[in-house]
């Protein structure tokens, strides 16, 4: 049966090497094979030309590749491309090509639906389902790089795990899929390149720390209070602002590498004087920037976007400390593409595809 055969992409080079000399073939077939897979992002057997006809048979009998498939796609009048993207189970996640004049950005998802309960957040609604395999992680930064070179003809320059799912909660595979993806047997991307947003799980932090990774780290913090965080985010009740800092410090000791810090202003919850300095303070534990983010609204409920004049107090206040601060317009709106609002709407029959 399909399903008892094994997702080929689960093996390492030298598992599949192990394979074919266990089969009396030679160690470099494995390369191949492996190159066809990850670095041609190839979805069949049978279009691996330089392999012969009785080994692509004997692959089909014993494993499957399972690839991903772009179920829709939504083009924003800002450019922004939305992928649905079909998981071999029929699951949906969804990933964002975001176009700006210097880079092309590939937002992807880390798991399905989420297991954190951010108020504001319209992927909190779905529930997590499962944790993505190293390959879907992957796959979904191939179909945006195709698109960027079909759609834009220029190259896929960044990668951020913005999209669907805490990546630290799911760490070992998206580990894996940043080995793949920054390879040069896979796709060679510089690793500074890439950007993880975690909601801040500090075990996790530590963690990442400790493996010295190469990549860029943002922390979506939205309070420095504890009070208006837990309010916001539940996670901060068993993560609090004072232990998150303790975990950034290290991360910083261990890497030198500094953070973003992602914050949206809302009306009449953290738009005040006292949360922006807040927001400074926090900023100075450690070298950091901010992105202000624009909300976008996922329903009637209780968040609206702060108005103008805070978020001028905001970047005033940060700048008189030093802090760099970027506003963030919001991309792909029109199309539920922007920040927090990856939720599957599609799937549940709420939208018409185009
Ligand atoms: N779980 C990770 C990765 C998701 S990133 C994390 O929380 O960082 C998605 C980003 O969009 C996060 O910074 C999140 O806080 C923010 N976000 C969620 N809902 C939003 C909304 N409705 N408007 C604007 N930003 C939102």
């Amino acid at each position: 049966m399909e399903n008892q055969k094994i997702d080929i992409r689960k093996l390492s080079l030298i598992e599949l090497e192990d394979y074919f000399l266990a089969k009396g073939d030679k160690k470099f077939r494995a390369k191949q094979v492996y190159d066809w897979l990850w670095n041609k992002s190839l979805k069949n057997f049978d279009d691996m030309s330089n392999i012969s006809l009785a080994t692509r048979e004997m692959l089909k009998e014993n494993f499957i590749i399972n690839h991903i498939q772009v179920d829709l796609m939504q083009h924003s009048t800002d450019g922004t491309i939305k992928n649905a993207v079909k998981l071999f189970d029929d699951k949906i996640v969804e990933s964002v090509l975001i176009p700006t004049t210097k880079r092309i950005t590939a937002c992807v998802s880390s798991q399905v639906g989420c297991s954190l309960d951010c108020n504001f957040c319209a992927t909190a609604r779905l529930k997590r389902m499962r944790n993505l395999s190293p390959g879907e992680i992957y796959d979904q930064v191939v179909a945006i790089k195709e698109e960027a070179e079909t759609y834009f003809k220029r190259p896929l320059t960044n990668i951020v795990f913005m999209g669907m799912g805490e990546p630290l909660l799911n760490y070992a595979n998206v580990i894996e899929a940043i080995d793949k993806i920054t390879s040069p047997e896979g796709l060679g991307m510089a690793p500074r390149r890439i950007t993880l947003s975690t909601v801040g799980v500090t075990k996790m932090i530590r963690k990442m720390a400790d493996d010295e990774v190469k990549f860029n780290l943002a922390v979506s913090l939205h309070s420095a209070i504890n009070e208006t965080r837990s309010r916001l985010m539940p996670i901060n009740d068993s993560n609090p602002v004072e232990e998150l800092a303790e975990a950034l410090k290290y991360w910083y000791q261990k890497t030198k590498r500094k953070v973003t810090y992602e914050y949206v202003i809302w009306d009449g919850i953290n738009d005040d004087e006292k949360h922006a300095r807040a927001l400074a303070k926090f900023c100075k534990i450690i070298p950091s920037k901010v992105n202000l983010i624009q909300y976008n609204p996922i329903d009637e409920g209780e968040f609206r976007q702060a108005k103008p004049e805070a978020v001028e107090m905001y970047v005033r206040i940060l700048e008189q400390n030093g802090i760099i601060a970027k506003v963030r317009k919001s991309r792909g709106q029109d199309i539920d593409a922007a920040c927090g609002q990856l939720a599957n709407k599609n799937e549940v029959g709420q939208l018409t595809s185009i």
